[in-house]
């Protein structure tokens, strides 16, 4: 990865730098991850606190600076609008001190941020923030901080490892992960806890290879059972992510969910999607894979027309947060679809609430890493940096 490691030269021309401007560039020197925080948005709200930069972005040319600054943000026709003052740029870097404050919409941020109109007219905002201080607003989201420290370990060791393979994978995009549950949830500096900060400092630089490389260390809240092979789901075909049994997070609250939809729904979200379907009479689960996911499933109308689709699929097509898992039975009970399901997520890769279990019974990090990504070993970032 091009913005993992500086030589010393580079060090010293950077301090130099950060001399003169009198804000620290010190946090440039780690491994850096680019989140996109804000997407689609007219306007946002923005504060500084502490000494400031904005910059026009790719140019050294410094559009506002002091010590303090709040202001409305907003895209205009051909720029941007900062505090009224009406800018032609595509975007601005914001750059604060390192014991400066960046908030965005009353939420806080470690690092710099980008504020860039997008073609759409619209707003988008990404967060360059060093990996861990990533991580430290990563972890609340996904596992309880009141959880035991060998959870929060290995949640700390794959989280690192999947926003490293996502920043490999994203290398000529705009940004390398969103904030929200389509890559992992970031809340930034708001959402930092004790236990959870502690337990990215405990692991620091660690990470999980398998033939000397990072993978891909999906994760989810609860497998029920079994977790997924990844290559039912993208095109990842590696022995950690075959699948594991899972008799550890029986005592999820997500272990078992009902969800009924109505007729209707269910129909008018197919037709949006494209598919043409009539007056729904049946569904029927066709196949379940090893895990005990729908492979696929068949949806017929009153005139025997049918849809077939996968378990995925469907999932997308009525929201992955209405249906939480692809592991259901389905049956239908006055005009409506009742499915009753086992689990939440993908169910790829370690079952948090089975590793929660697993922490509970005495087991170590590594133990727990090792159950739900068999054959991976747990390394430091400078052994894979050469494919990163
Ligand atoms: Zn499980």
């Amino acid at each position: 990865m091009k913005r993992i490691f500086y030589i010393l030269p580079m060090l010293f021309l950077i301090s130099l730098m950060s001399a003169a401007s009198g804000i620290s560039l010190e946090k440039s020197l780690d491994t850096i991850i680019r989140v996109a925080i804000i997407d689609d948005r007219d306007s946002i709200y923005l504060s500084l606190k502490g000494r400031y930069k904005i910059y026009a972005i790719n140019s050294d040319r410094v559009l506002m600076e002091g010590p303090f600054f709040s202001a409305i943000v907003k895209a205009t026709k051909d720029g941007l609008q900062i505090e009224k003052r009406d800018i032609k740029v595509y975007g601005v870097k914001v750059k604060v001190a390192r014991d400066s404050n960046i908030y965005v919409d009353s939420r806080r941020f470690r690092g710099d941020i980008d504020i860039m109109r997008k073609e759409n007219g619209k707003l988008m905002v990404i967060n360059y923030v060093e990996l861990d201080d990533y991580l430290y607003g990563v972890l609340y989201h996904e596992v309880s901080h009141r959880w035991p420290m060998e959870v929060l370990k290995a949640q700390a060791i794959a989280a690192r490892t999947f926003a490293l393979y996502q920043a490999r994978q994203s290398k000529f995009q705009p940004y390398d992960l969103r904030s929200d549950i389509y890559s992992q949830v970031y809340g930034g500096r708001t959402s930092e806890k004790w236990a959870t900060t502690r337990a990215v400092n405990l692991t620091k630089d660690k990470v999980l290879s398998f033939d000397g490389d990072i993978i891909p260390a999906y994760y989810h809240a609860t497998c029920a059972g079994y977790t997924e092979d990844a290559s039912n789901l993208w095109n990842i075909d590696l022995a950690p992510l075959k699948g594991v049994e899972c008799n550890f997070c029986k005592n999820s609250k997500h272990y078992k969910w009902a969800k009924d939809i109505p007729l209707w729904e269910l129909e008018n979200k197919l037709k949006d999607k494209g598919y043409k379907i009539g007056k729904i009479s049946s569904t029927t689960v066709m196949s379940k894979n090893r895990s005990g996911r729908v492979d696929k499933l068949q949806i017929k109308d009153d005139a025997e027309i049918s849809v077939i689709l996968t378990g995925k699929d469907f999932r997308q097509i009525i929201g992955p947060n209405e249906i939480r898992s692809t592991k259901f039975d389905a049956s239908i009970k006055w005009e409506h679809l009742t499915l009753d399901g086992f689990g939440w997520g993908h169910g790829v890769g370690m079952c948090q609430w089975g590793a929660y279990g697993m922490a509970r019974r005495g087991k170590k990090c590594e133990e727990i890493l090792k159950y739900y990504y068999p054959g991976t070993e747990i390394t430091t970032i400078d052994k894979v940096a050469s494919k990163l």
